[in-house]
């Protein structure tokens, strides 16, 4: 039997061999991180030299560095009217947040919902600068002259990369703090959170080859904290994040971070180069495919496509048996199939929408799995198109 084909690293990525065994000897070593004797010692290097490794990837100050369980508390920690610099900061006002934004960063983190506003984005799915601006004028005019605002730096379903330098400069010149999500960014494209000019920064350990349950918030300036922390108790984390370190996990995640930083260039254009046949081979074979955010720049390892008349959700299923991974970018709650808030905001029509698949590349996707994709892709589309004007006629 062929060897299954994983195509959802947006999802989650496979464990870089690098973190698995960094992981696995931080496991064998006893001692508590905040413990002063040898053993917490021992433990606290590895912590620490996580933290550097974390740091460099996204160009910030280890001290800076804040871990957390993952990507969706460090969005929920950052997502805070409490925080500022200086003693004693006023509380932030209100939140704006991109439409397209994951659903951690959508729910609004610690803000009330009357005070949080989203900004919408362009029919190829990046945030409306324009947008933005009339919105951070809107609340000057009102007197909220605190604003956060929230942006990723590119998409988890269309891959599409947002503006994020330019909402830096907008957010500055309103006396707003900018947070970023730049989870699936991270180890798929170059940045530096001073660049970026972000103050607030979220990434993923999964995401980029490191066990599930790591993640960081990282601050560009020491001087920002946090006055209301989410987690409170201990004083880990530089008080800013209470409870013992997830220990393997964080130095799984370090060892990802490093090997991501070292491998960036080649990997992002071994990925970008595999893309393009994607959609090269998508385009020549099924020319009724539509590629959604295809003008904008995006991220080199991701293609959201649908064909009109198939229904997301089969075909995944369809490809599965087939020995498949991919994703389909609807959200399943409760039972019921929801279209993606994504493609609703780049105002893809529903029924187009509920077809559109993820297909995300990672660093050891290779051309053959590419080329198995797109016959698996061809014969059960073809069959699925069959199916549906069967049961239409
Ligand atoms: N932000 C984005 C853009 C994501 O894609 C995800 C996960 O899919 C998260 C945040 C949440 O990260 P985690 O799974 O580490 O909680």
């Amino acid at each position: 039997m062929a060897e299954r084909i994983y195509l959802d690293w947006n999802a989650t990525a496979p464990l870089r061999p690098q973190a698995r065994a960094a992981a696995a000897e931080a496991l064998g070593v006893c001692g508590n991180p905040s413990s002063v004797h040898a053993e917490g010692r021992a433990v606290r290097r590895g912590i620490e030299a996580a933290r550097e490794s974390v740091a460099a990837l996204v160009g910030a100050e280890p001290r800076n560095v804040v871990f957390t369980s993952g990507g969706t508390e460090a969005n929920m920690m950052a997502l805070s009217p409490f925080v500022g610099t200086g003693p004693d900061p006023e509380p932030r006002d209100c939140l704006l947040i991109s439409a397209i934004e994951h659903p951690s960063v959508l729910a609004g983190g610690r803000f009330p919902r009357n005070a949080v506003e989203p900004v919408p984005v362009t029919a190829d799915g990046r945030l409306d600068l324009a947008a933005l601006e009339r919105a951070l004028a809107a609340l000057a005019r009102n007197g909220r002259r605190r604003p956060l605002v929230s942006v990723m730096l590119a998409n988890n379903e269309t891959g599409v990369v947002q503006p994020v330098s330019q909402v830096a400069a907008l957010a500055q010149a309103a006396g707003a703090l900018l947070h970023v999500d730049a989870v699936q960014g991270a180890g798929r494209i170059p940045f530096n959170i001073n660049e970026l000019g972000a103050d607030l920064l979220t990434i993923s350990g999964h995401k980029i080859g490191g066990p599930k349950g790591a993640g960081a918030l990282v601050k560009r300036q020491q001087a920002l904290h946090f006055t209301d922390p989410l987690i409170k108790g201990g004083g880990q984390e530089r008080g800013a994040r209470a409870g013992t370190e997830n220990v393997a996990c964080i130095v799984g995640f370090g060892a990802a971070a490093a090997e991501a930083r070292l491998a960036l260039a080649a990997e992002s254009a071994r990925m970008a180069a595999l893309r393009d046949r994607l959609e090269a081979g998508l385009e020549a074979r099924m020319p009724a495919a539509i590629v959604f955010g295809a003008q904008a720049q995006r991220l080199p390892n991701t293609t959201l496509f649908a064909v009109p008349g198939i229904k997301a959700e089969t075909a995944v299923i369809a490809l599965d048996l087939d020995g498949i991974a991919v994703s389909s970018g609807a959200a399943c709650s409760s039972g019921k199939v929801q279209p993606s808030h994504v493609l609703a905001a780049m105002g893809v029509a529903p029924p187009l929408a509920q077809g559109a698949i993820r297909v995300s590349l990672g660093p050891t996707t290779t051309e053959s799995e590419i080329d198995r994709f797109l016959d698996a892709w061809i014969r059960l589309s073809k069959a699925l198109l069959k199916g549906a004007h069967g049961i239409a006629a």
